[in-house]
C-alpha cells in the first residue's frame, strides 16, 4: 500500500523524538512501555515542567486504578506507595 509506503519513510528521515511534541515526547517511548505496576493498566501524563523533550516532573495517573505516581529529576517512580521510602 502506498500509504504504508509514505509513511515508513517518514519515519525514517525523521526520529519521531525529535518532534517537540508536549505529549509525546517522553511518553512515545515510556508511556508504551509504562503501565501501572498495581494493576498493568494504562497510565496518562500530566507534566508539571520539562525542558525540551525531556518531561522534568510531572504525574503519571493510573487510568485504571486510579493511582498516582510522581515524575522528579526527569525519572517516573512507579514504586506502589506503600514501598516509597520518602
Ligand atoms: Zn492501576
Amino acid at each position: 500500500m502506498p500509504k504504508a509506503q509514505a509513511l515508513r519513510s517518514e519515519s525514517f528521515s525523521l526520529d519521531a523524538r525529535a518532534l517537540r511534541c508536549t505529549m509525546c515526547s517522553m511518553r512515545s517511548d515510556l508511556m508504551e512501555i509504562l503501565v501501572c505496576p498495581l494493576c498493568k493498566a494504562e497510565l496518562s501524563l500530566a507534566v508539571d515542567q520539562e525542558d525540551g523533550d525531556e518531561i522534568l516532573a510531572g504525574t503519571l495517573t493510573c487510568t485504571g486504578c486510579g493511582q498516582t505516581f510522581p515524575i522528579e529529576d526527569g525519572i517516573p517512580n512507579l514504586l506502589p506507595p506503600d514501598l516509597r521510602d520518602e
